[in-house]
């Protein structure tokens, strides 16, 4: 029985006003963080940090990322209900979460056997249903393409072609894109065939891996 006490409640509620006050302005986003219960993501001797706003360990290396960058890379994104959302690097799921809270379609891809067995066993159990996948998502999933929106939770080197390609028309990705431990966040917009590019605040991410990504066997100096 996952527990969902008023202590947890009253932490998330301050969470939310604090990613406002952040710059965080998408009033159905932070309704989302609202509702996601994060502190189910932590082990038991994290638990006390679940609505700090920072990122924390959910083991194989990886994180659950920061609330802030959860939000920022959501608003960015824009999802409306009944989009088609593929997100790279499923993680704890907890992003995944959060789309679903919005009213998206959600497929997420991991690349990590061990993550992704967990979260899909896990997600359902919380009441959250989005289609997994295991394998490399710097590819993305081109079965199930096209997408309304493509978020990519670990940074990449360049934007990968694949996920572009893969962009339905008036289709965004949301793609941190640099150095191994620095990125910039990267928005592109197709339509009509003409890709818009932005580029947001800076950020670190851990590396996207695989073909479009960073080479696994590469280890930092
Ligand atoms: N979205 C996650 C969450 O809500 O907990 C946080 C993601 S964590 C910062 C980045 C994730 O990307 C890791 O779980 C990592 O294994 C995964 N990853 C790295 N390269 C990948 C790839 N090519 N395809 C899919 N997942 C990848």
């Amino acid at each position: 029985m996952i527990e969902d006490n008023y202590k947890q409640r009253g932490l998330r509620g301050k969470l939310v006003r604090k990613l406002r006050q952040k710059g965080i302005a998408d009033e159905r986003v932070l309704e989302a963080i609202g509702k996601v219960p994060r502190h189910v993501f932590f082990d038991d001797a994290l638990l006390n940090h679940a609505y700090e706003d920072k990122a924390f360990p959910i083991g194989e290396g990886q994180t659950i990322s920061q609330p802030y960058t959860v939000a920022f890379q959501t608003e960015l994104l824009g999802v409306k209900p009944g989009d088609k959302v593929l997100e790279i690097g499923t993680g704890s799921g907890y992003q995944a979460c959060v789309l679903l809270e919005l009213g998206a379609k959600v497929y997420t891809i991991e690349f990590n056997r061990k993550l992704y067995e967990r979260t899909k066993d896990f997600l359902p159990a919380l009441g959250y249903h989005p289609y997994f996948f295991f394998g490399d998502g710097s590819k993305g999933v081109p079965l199930r393409a096209p997408y309304d929106k493509i978020i990519v939770t670990a940074g990449a080197p360049v934007v990968p072609d694949s996920l572009v390609q893969q962009l339905a028309n008036h289709g965004v990705l949301v793609v941190p894109v640099g150095g191994r431990d620095k990125q910039t966040m990267v928005r592109i917009t197709k339509n009509n065939g003409q890709l818009k590019k932005e580029e947001f605040d800076t950020f670190a991410f851990v590396p996207l891996l695989g073909k479009e990504g960073w080479n696994p066997n590469d280890r930092k100096p």
